[in-house]
């Protein structure tokens, strides 16, 4: 590279991840140039959840105050079999104060907040990717005209999501890096209110090993989750989602079951997959790093991979930008900082997953009984410890940036538990 000449990165995928990494590495002065597989943006709104850690990243990189927390007031039910409902918890009950939000919210404000000089190109992948100590080769497929450029640049991000093209390429075989959780999921968005539900109020159904969600929001239209164990992640996908989602609920749904089931049928924005994460040794190699969930997917259960994405792209540049002519050495400090949180999140999934989709009826019970366990001070510190509110608060309120790189200490928000 000549001196004073910019820098190209070239950023894999352009979801949340990817975008904010692009506008961060703007920012600090790199050309980014950013390739998606997709004809146009994703626009898919399932529900997600923004930690502390998420909203500090934000709040630098300028997407915060296009963000609101969506989180309705109203008391969520648990519904059973019969249709009968009780007081219930729902997202906003667990520790960490999450702001509650749609994941376009993030995609939206990553997307009005691209540089306008950062270039996108749809329809195209990644085909082959090789370095040298100077740079990295990519050859890219445009996949609308079907062909192929090969093209040079300093810094290679995969932010090209579980099933990552450019973790292939470059560190192995997905097999090595990605694991089920043994859990299949659908995320939807339902237009208007399931009957027998009250606007904004949110609801589960709980059953071993399977679970429907509603997640109210005070301004906007509810998103649904449908959770379930398999055995068989392969049997399940090659079926169409409303048809496996049907056989793993049973022939005879209570009634918002059946009518979140039946928008299921018809709905096109449904995320039908199952839930694994990535876990890596090392999440660079040389000048190709990976961020986001083809760096790590902690999965939905851990409710953290937009503030994870955030926070990585937020450290990443960050780092890039204060020590510019360090790559190897910043790539190694970024990964060895950002690790530990990670790791928690990944544990956290496992340990929250039940809060989810419950193995039997006794955690079901367990659950039923938090709300009114919450009013003693023992049964207060029992939750705590369920949730693990400590671990909560140092990984994911913290603010990464600040805890990695110093600086004055970030006020810590109260644990906020039922
Ligand atoms: C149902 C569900 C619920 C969730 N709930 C939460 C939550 O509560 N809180 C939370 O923080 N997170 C949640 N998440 C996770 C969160 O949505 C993601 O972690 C986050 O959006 C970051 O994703 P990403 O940008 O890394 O990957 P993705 O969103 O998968 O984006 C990857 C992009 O790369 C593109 N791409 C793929 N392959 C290629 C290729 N070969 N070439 C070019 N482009 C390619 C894809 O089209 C896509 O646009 C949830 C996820 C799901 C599925």
């Amino acid at each position: 590279m000549e001196h004073g000449e910019q820098r190209r990165v070239l950023v894999v995928g352009m979801g949340i991840s990817g975008m904010a990494t692009a506008r961060r590495l703007r920012l600090a002065g790199w050309a980014p140039v950013i390739i998606e597989r997709a004809p146009s943006r994703r626009l898919g709104g399932y529900f997600v959840a923004l930690f502390g850690a998420g909203r500090a990243a934000a709040e630098r990189l300028g997407l915060l105050e296009h963000l609101h927390d969506r989180k309705s007031l109203l008391r969520g039910v648990d519904i059973d079999r019969d249709g009968r409902q009780r007081p219930g918890m729902t997202y906003s009950d667990m520790p960490g104060q999450p702001w509650l939000m749609l994941r376009s919210d993030v995609e939206r404000a990553a997307f009005e907040s691209l540089p306008d000089d950062v270039e996108v190109r749809y329809s195209t992948v990644p085909t082959a990717i090789t370095q040298d100590p100077g740079g990295v080769e990519v050859t890219l497929l445009d996949r609308s005209t079907s062909t192929s450029t090969t093209e040079r640049f300093d810094l290679v991000v995969g932010a090209d999501g579980i099933r990552s093209t450019v973790r292939s390429l470059v560190f192995g075989p997905h097999e090595r890096f990605v694991s089920p959780m043994g859990y299949m999921i659908a995320a939807y968005e339902y237009s208007g209110t399931p009957s027998g539900l009250a606007s904004g109020v949110g609801a589960t159904l709980l059953e071993p090993n399977r679970s429907m969600w509603v997640y109210a929001f005070a301004d906007h239209d509810p998103t649904v989750l449908l959770s379930y164990r398999t055995n068989d992640v392969e049997a399940e996908l090659s079926r169409p989602a409303a048809e496996s989602v049907r056989a793993a609920f049973g022939a005879q749904p209570p009634h918002i079951l059946a009518d979140v089931l039946d928008v299921l049928e018809t709905s096109e924005t449904v995320l039908f997959d199952s839930a694994e994460q990535v876990r890596m040794p090392a999440w660079h190699q040389g000048r190709v790093v990976l961020l986001g969930d083809a760096a790590w997917c902690v999965t939905l259960y851990a409710g953290m991979g937009v503030s994870a994405a955030l926070a990585g792209a937020d450290l990443l540049g960050t780092m890039l930008e204060q020590r510019p002519g360090d790559l190897e050495a910043v790539l190694t400090d970024w990964e060895r900082g950002l690790r530990p949180y990670i790791s928690f999140y990944q544990e956290n999934a496992f340990a929250d997953r039940g809060f989810f989709v419950a193995d039997n009826r006794l955690q079901i019970m367990l659950r039923r009984a938090l709300p009114t366990l919450g009013r003693t001070r023992l049964g207060k510190r029992l939750i705590d410890r369920m949730f693990h509110v400590e671990g909560v608060i140092t990984y994911k309120s913290a603010d990464i940036l600040r805890e990695v790189l110093g600086g004055p200490p970030h006020p810590h928000e109260e644990p906020h538990v039922v």
